[in-house]
């Protein structure tokens, strides 16, 4: 969860940015690549299968309790895909939430579970893979990820990250649904679960990891958010995503549209979370290409070189130039870096042209 102008706006406006750029080679194709969304439906069909079998024996194994008998509820199943259906699932969870923590005496899990929240001033719903796990009065926030853990590393740091926040925003969501029931709120574990396949296999694997200081900056940020009608007042009448999302027009002219508007409006552009969760991704990115957005290299990347606007700007600071006075903190390290990897790679000499 970041925050983004253009998708905030989108939000207010009850734009559903999976449908503006339909039928342009930009459209998303449900938010993730073909072959992410085959592993992870391999990956959640196996933590399911012969009645959760896997899913028990991780978490036994992880969180040292036996899983084996725990009563599983599933709340995918049964309610209708839409608001209605999320809103009945969140009414579940919350009254299952609350008798987990009055009678802790049997492991339970809530596959599925959704949590509301108040965002800008509108519903939004959360769905978590495990929220909530209860164990012995208390509840534990699980979230299931398909992307490897080698060696005890994740093979990519900021979906690690992405991941972290997810659970987080749930143990916040968590903390207040109890809340809203009367319920001590810190029943809900600081310490979320993240079940991953162990290195290039399937085998299910549980992590723990505390995500309090998440936890507090996701607050910051959900309070951050600006009241929809405040956005509603605040943003320009000529600015439209009905011309990006007019099928009748040429692709290109729609892509120009959608690129106009997302520069006026500002990108916050993170390649983990904007391609899990928004359908602007790739257009977004195609924006910041055109620019060379150091935030093409992840997040990472981009937060280690606040002021500098673009890769090929980082290549020349890299190689000497002057910096400027926003610049000046980040053009050292770079000039050492860039010190360092001519000497690791030196430039090929020029070939040698044959006599005739
Ligand atoms: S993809 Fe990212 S940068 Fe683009 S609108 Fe969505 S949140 Fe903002």
């Amino acid at each position: 969860m970041h925050a983004c102008p253009t998708a905030a706006v989108a939000f207010a406006a009850r734009v559903d940015t999976n449908r503006v750029l339909t039928g342009t080679t930009l459209e998303m194709p449900f938010g993730q690549s073909p072959f992410a969304i085959g592993r992870g439906v391999a990956f959640e069909a196996l933590l399911r299968r012969h009645g959760h079998a896997e899913l028990r024996r991780v978490l036994t194994e992880g969180l040292g309790v036996d899983f084996s008998q725990a009563g599983i509820e599933n709340l995918r199943e049964g309610y209708q895909p839409n608001t209605t259906g999320l809103k009945l699932r969140a009414s579940v969870t919350r009254s299952r939430m609350a008798e987990i923590i009055a009678s802790p005496a049997e492991p339970v899990v809530l596959d599925g579970a959704v949590l509301r929240a108040d965002v800008g001033g509108l519903p939004a719903f959360f769905e978590a893979d495990e929220m909530a796990i209860g164990v012995g009065g208390e509840i534990v926030v699980g979230e299931n990820k398909s992307w490897p853990v080698v060696d005890g590393r994740p093979t990519d740091e900021d979906a690690l990250g992405s991941a972290l926040d997810q659970a987080a925003t749930y143990v916040l969501l968590g903390r207040r649904t109890l809340d809203d029931a009367g319920v001590d709120p810190d029943r809900v574990s600081s310490n979320a679960v993240l079940v991953t396949p162990r290195n290039t296999g399937l085998t299910a694997v549980l992590h723990r990891q505390n995500v309090d200081g998440r936890v507090r900056r996701i607050e910051r940020l959900l309070s951050a958010v600006p009241h929809v009608a405040d956005i509603a007042t605040s943003v320009p009448a000529d600015v439209t995503f009905d011309v990006a999302a007019d099928t009748s027009l040429p692709e290109q002219e729609r892509v120009d549209a959608f690129a106009e508007v997302s520069d006026r409006l500002g990108r916050v552009y993170e390649p983990a979370s904007c391609l899990s969760s928004c359908g602007f991704a790739w257009a977004c990115r195609q924006c910041a290409f055109a620019t060379g957005d150091p935030a093409l290299s992840g997040g990472v990347v981009a937060r280690a070189l606040p002021g500098v606007v673009s890769l090929s700007r980082v290549a020349e600071l890299s190689h000497g130039a002057p910096a400027s006075a926003v610049e000046a903190p980040v053009a050292g390290p770079l000039a050492r870096a860039g010190r360092l990897y001519d000497e690791a790679v030196p430039v090929p000499a020029p070939r040698r042209r044959r006599p005739a």
